[in-house]
């Protein structure tokens, strides 16, 4: 049954787009998608289109095996294999977000460091972020892209249990339980990395603890709705 109080996850779709391209998270590539509240063993998806272009009518509804349900007649993104799969095996997961974003880039190819939470609005990371790397499932020479549901049950593998997985020399995906918890996440994963490669430039830093990211993740968790509201009417106003 619908919630009529919930938001409408479309217009929260096609909303959580554009705020992911004003800060920068996606740019002509990636996208958002949300499992369908009415058809949970459906997702919500863009047709093939960049993410600042996408409007509700943009919307098309796939299967976990990346079919459109529809039979719309539209192209899909290649990559749609990484939210079918992702929603096929995390049941608590109702948003993704895959991106390509240059400052968490560095840390899916670098031997030296590894993305952590090293400040208190990006406690969902885990101490130990997962990075797929094609190479290691037999893709070698492959295009890095996701683009059947064998690759993208690697990645959800690899993904486990985590808030985002880096993949090597491409991007990360977020997950959430909904599209802003998501968007939220997407950004601060972003910041969390410009503030780690900040700090790591200056020399020795110090990461939050499990403990620490635990307890800043519940609190935050519960807080987003004031971001959002923000980033809602910033996207309302830009031309
Ligand atoms: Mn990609």
């Amino acid at each position: 049954m619908t919630d009529l109080s919930a938001p409408d996850v479309r217009d929260d779709l096609v909303t959580a787009s554009h705020i992911l391209v004003q800060k920068n998270i996606l740019d002509g590539f990636g996208h958002v998608s949300a499992r369908d509240p009415d058809n949970p063993d459906t997702f919500l998806l863009s047709r093939n289109l960049a993410p600042g272009l996408v409007q509700r009518e943009d919307i098309m509804r796939l299967d976990f095996d990346g079919n459109d349900v529809e039979d719309s007649g539209r192209r899909s993104f290649l990559e749609r294999f990484i939210h079918a799969s992702i929603y096929r095996h995390r049941p608590d997961v109702n948003a993704v977000v895959h991106s390509h974003t240059a400052s968490v880039l560095p840390f899916s190819i670098t031997k030296a460091a590894t993305l952590e939470p090293v400040m208190h609005m990006s406690g969902f990371l885990g101490p130990e972020i997962p990075v797929y790397e094609v190479r290691d499932h037999g893709h070698e020479g492959c295009d890095m892209l996701i683009r059947n549901s064998t690759m993208g049950d690697e990645l959800a593998r690899s993904l486990g249990q985590e808030a985002v997985v880096l993949m090597r020399g491409h991007g990360m995906t977020v997950v959430a339980a909904d599209v802003r918890l998501a968007v939220f996440r997407a950004i601060y994963t972003e910041v969390n990395a410009r503030v780690q490669a900040a700090a790591s430039s200056m020399g020795a830093y110090v990461a939050l603890t499990p403990e620490e990211a635990r307890a800043a993740d519940e609190t935050n968790s519960g807080q987003n709705r004031r971001a959002w509201a923000l980033w809602e009417k910033e996207v309302a106003r830009a031309p």
